[in-house]
């Protein structure tokens, strides 16, 4: 399977330059496409699980799904590069899934980052960046002009609002946008990662979703949200009394996502953004399995591999 790939790949690269950049970033044997846990939390601040981000990492290239608050210092606490990414895919623009963006894209540039950032995600992304760079454009212009001769425009970032289907083709890694439903979000995605050796789906934020089921059958990896059904109980403050319908429009429960994993048969399961609402790890396992999943599922920690 590796080695046609590369009699493909080779076929391929002679014909154009183009193809040519890309066959330097094609994959060694060696290379085996492995995530990153690199935030398993939700909005609230837990120095144990960061907001949303999760890398795929395939060799030299990092691709990066989410960018919750400390992005930046978890690629650095995962020993990855923080001069840039390959590319950067948001599932949605939800603050715990985006404010780590505008650290990505300055800091990787202030580390050394001299080309654009690639940055795939929902409509809105676009205006979201331009505010950005808007935000910081004091910083931007004394980085630039003044003694840090920072890389002219090196803050840039390559934009793409995305729409359901393959997003990127490069280099032996595929990535497919799948839509799902979070409550109001107009554009909201799951994405699925194939590569040479492995294929990974990362959930985002998603109701229990048909679209996720199907794209994940027999995938080597589903990196699934969560939240432990018994613990769904009204919040004590002005509104709270729509929290359960809110999680349920909004997210997937353990038994949820067990009757899902069931379907749709993962050789692994990793639970990642636990709403745990006091929920401990067995009692997420004990959803899991109780929704028909009996294969093999973890309860995701932030810088753990797979
Ligand atoms: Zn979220
Ligand atoms: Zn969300």
């Amino acid at each position: 399977m590796v080695v046609r790939f590369f009699a493909v790949a080779a076929a391929v690269v002679l014909t154009t330059a183009a193809a040519a950049a890309a066959a330097a970033q094609s994959p060694s044997p060696t290379d085996s496409a492995r995530v990153v846990l690199l935030g398993t939390g939700t909005p609230r601040p837990n120095p144990e699980a960061s907001q949303a981000a999760t890398a795929v990492v395939m060799g030299q290239r990092v691709f990066l799904v989410d960018a919750g608050a400390a992005v930046m210092r978890q690629l650095a606490a995962a020993g990855l590069p923080v001069n840039g990414v390959s590319a950067l895919f948001l599932t949605h623009l939800h603050t715990d899934h985006t404010l780590g963006y505008p650290d990505l894209v300055l800091t990787s540039w202030v580390m050394g980052r001299r080309t654009p950032l690639e940055a795939y995600g929902p409509r809105g992304l676009r205006r979201m960046t331009d505010h950005l760079l808007a935000a910081w454009s004091e910083d931007i212009a004394i980085r630039t002009n003044g003694l840090e001769r920072e890389a002219p425009g090196g803050y840039r970032v390559a934009v793409h609002e995305i729409r359901a289907g393959v997003v990127y083709d490069s280099g032996g890694v595929r990535v497919t946008a799948i839509p799902v439903q979070h409550g109001e979000w107009r554009d909201a995605f799951a994405f699925r990662f194939d590569t040479p050796d492995r294929s990974i789906v990362i959930s985002g934020d998603t109701r229990p979703s048909a679209a996720i089921e199907q794209a994940a059958r027999g995938v080597d990896v589903l990196v699934h949200e969560v939240y432990p059904e018994t613990r769904l109980a009204p919040e004590q403050r002005p509104g709270g009394e729509h929290w359960p319908d809110y999680m349920r429009a909004f997210h997937t429960s353990d038994v949820e996502l067990g009757r899902l994993a069931a379907a749709a048969q993962p050789r692994l399961l990793i639970l990642s953004h636990i709403v745990r609402m006091g929920g401990t790890d067995a009692e997420l396992l004990a959803g899991v399995r109780s929704g028909g999943f009996t294969g093999r599922v973890v309860i995701g920690r932030d810088l753990e591999r797979y």
